[in-house]
């Protein structure tokens, strides 16, 4: 399979800062041969970029979205509205979605459900933070994650759904200097996702199923972790931001 690398842009770049990062982008992706690309913005840059991106291998995504497609929901982007502005993905489950704004998993279960059935493909989120690592809970928590926020999805459904792994301490909410998880370490959480996803569905279902890592992913460290064998691509957040850094890592990736 391909590997997949999504930029997590967050809350950054209006219209014309996306723009500029595309036009530079485009020119330095241009002989990729490996990588699926996909950029998610802000939902106010999302129309500007869907234009810019026509006819390159960049595709689009949001980072959040309602598991309604219309209604009474001030604030909202329902998937039907993702779907009409040129989405293919949309991250779910976040940590900071999770954190800040008290999503949890039985509401990631509805937007999973909401996203395939309006032939969005997901990029849903798990990973245990500091605390729970330090007590030895990852694995529980990682299991409970994916139980719940996978409930009542089908083994064909499966095929549409990328899994990122992002250990919440490995996030680097900014700083570029924050450490990401050793290739070892984000190993040993992919090998748990998929020996979970073999007990939920079934082995071919944890073989294709693509498993990202996100967390302090940086062109430094892009190569070694994307060389691992149960990493498929990565959620990559501030090192997308600078054109030149987030093509780098794209040319890290490999078929796996
Ligand atoms: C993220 O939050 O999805 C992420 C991977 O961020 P960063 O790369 O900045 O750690």
């Amino acid at each position: 399979m391909r590997q997949l690398i999504a930029a997590n842009w967050k809350m950054n770049k209006a219209g014309k800062e996306a723009i500029q990062f595309i036009d530079e982008f485009k020119k330095l992706i241009k002989n990729i041969k490996y990588a699926e690309i996909v950029i998610c913005p802000s939902f106010t840059a999302l129309n500007e970029i869907k234009k810019s991106i026509i006819n390159s291998k960049i595709k689009l995504g949001a980072q959040n979205m309602h598991f309604e497609n219309s209604g009474a929901f001030t604030g909202e982007a329902s998937p039907l509205m993702l779907k009409d502005v040129g989405c293919e993905y949309v991250i779910l489950g976040h940590s900071e979605r999770r954190e800040f704004f008290t999503e949890d998993d039985e509401l990631i279960n509805k937007k999973v459900i909401a996203a395939l059935n309006n032939g969005l493909c997901p990029i849903l989120c798990v990973g245990e933070n500091l605390e729970q690592r330090k007590n030895n809970k990852t694995k529980e928590v990682v299991e409970q994650q994916l139980r719940i926020c996978l409930k009542n999805i089908d083994k064909k459904q499966m095929t549409k759904i990328n899994i990122a792994y992002e250990p919440v301490w490995a996030i680097s909410r900014g700083d570029p200097n924050h450490k990401a998880a050793t290739p070892e370490d984000a190993e040993e959480g992919h090998k748990l996702i998929r020996n979970f996803l073999e007990k939920m569905f079934d082995s071919a279902t944890a073989k294709n199923t693509r498993v990202i890592y996100g967390g302090s992913m940086k062109p430094e460290n892009a190569k070694e972790l994307l060389s691992m064998p149960n990493i498929d691509g990565g959620l990559v957040g501030n090192a997308s931001l600078d054109a030149k850094s987030f093509a780098e890592i794209v040319k890290s990736a490999k078929l796996n």
